[in-house]
């Protein structure tokens, strides 16, 4: 056999436990047609978990696992235990720990998939966004002052390192080379006056290293309004963390439903192992019944492919989900009213070998 990658595999919680056993379908399937293999180390660390041994994951968890190839996510989070619990105890650790400092979000319409928009067609929405993924908005500085009196006073600190925003608009820009040349960034300048003009004159200055982009910059409220009117304009979009997050799931709502979107929380240099995870939750209000759409998580799965370096297995996933998503059978989030598993399956035998 050739090679053989060493996942870490997290299922979670809810839906996550029910769409990662189909993601794993389809990439073993890949691994057979493309001469690959994989060793899929399950681990139980959950809200469940945590209900039994107070923490999301074992102390020594992120060590277990720094050396494997990829992390394999399902959802985590679940009614009973506080988001702050599973966000902090599980998925911001390792995205940081493992300098996750890229979340790739492809924005993609699909044949097959509800948009609510007006007059697209599918392919003509084809945009990813590369979202700052360890710092910024989302820190933990911050303060209540004078907590108490009618002066109270809350501030929250953003942090923005030149190492930070650098890396960042470097990978979106290298990527913008390897697509369509286009990139453009979200700021805020005339309102957040010192933060974002410092990432404008980063963007600016990193720009001057890639001719062959053309580069464009907006403002985050009319970029949220092209989306909606124009999306068919973008290629790469760069975005801090909040703007990224609120792009993500605002592209995710343009192009369809929640339970086909895919990401990536990348290391790009490899030092340390990358994240793949569908954008959605644990869904528990769907949870038990079978009817969790699987693509989402199989489509993460195509781009840990791709990562890992495996861009011909990768490709042919994503020529199977489409062929599903025109041809059926489907979840009942895509109007169908077919299983989990019979998409998962109807993906693996749609996928055809080396040519
Ligand atoms: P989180 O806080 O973990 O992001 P959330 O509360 O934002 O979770 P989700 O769990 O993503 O929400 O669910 C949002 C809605 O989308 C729910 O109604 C859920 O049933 C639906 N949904 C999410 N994922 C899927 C999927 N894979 N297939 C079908 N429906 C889904
Ligand atoms: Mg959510």
């Amino acid at each position: 056999m050739g090679r053989c990658y060493r996942i870490a595999t997290i299922p979670g919680d809810g839906i996550g436990k029910e769409v990662v056993p189909e993601g794993i379908r389809v990439l073993d399937r890949a691994g057979a047609l493309f001469g690959f293999s994989f060793e899929w180390d399950q681990l139980p660390w959950s809200c469940e978990y945590y209900s039994v041994h107070g923490e999301m994951m074992p102390a020594d968890g992120l060590d277990a696992i720094r050396n494997h190839d990829a992390i394999f996510l399902g959802a985590v989070g679940f009614p009973g235990v506080p988001d702050h619990i599973s966000l902090w105890g599980l998925l911001l650790p390792i995205r940081r720990r493992f300098e996750q400092y890229v979340n790739l979000r492809p924005i993609r319409l699909m044949p097959g998939m509800n948009t609510p928009l007006a007059n697209v067609a599918p392919g003509s929405i084809d945009f990813v966004i590369v979202r700052e993924n360890t710092e910024g908005e989302y820190s933990d500085q911050g303060s209540i002052l004078a907590e108490g009196t009618a002066q109270e006073t809350v501030v929250q600190h953003s942090v923005f390192t030149r190492r930070g925003v650098d890396r960042l608009l470097d990978y979106g820009f290298r990527l913008a080379e390897k697509r369509d040349g286009k990139l453009c960034w979200a700021t805020k300048s005339n309102g957040i006056f010192v933060a974002m003009p410092y990432w404008d004159a980063r963007a600016e200055l990193i720009a001057g290293r890639f001719p062959g982009v053309e580069t464009s910059r907006y403002h985050i409220d009319i970029l949220a309004a092209h989306f909606v009117r124009d999306p068919g304009r973008f290629d790469v979009v760069v975005a801090s963390n909040l703007m990224g997050d609120i792009l993500s799931d605002l592209g995710a709502a343009c192009t369809g439903t929640i339970g086909v979107a895919p990401s990536a929380n990348l290391n790009p240099a490899g030092e340390y192992p990358s994240m793949f995870e569908p954008v959605h939750g644990s869904a528990p209000d769907i949870f038990g019944r079978n009817i969790a759409n699987p693509i989402g998580q199989i489509w993460s799965g195509a781009m840990m492919l791709e990562q890992l370096g495996e861009a011909e297995a990768a490709r042919a996933v994503m020529d199977a989900i489409e062929c599903v998503m025109i041809e059926g059978p489907r979840t009942p989030d895509m109007g169908g009213r077919e299983s989990t598993q019979a998409v998962g399956k109807a993906i693996a035998e749609a996928m055809a070998g080396p040519a």
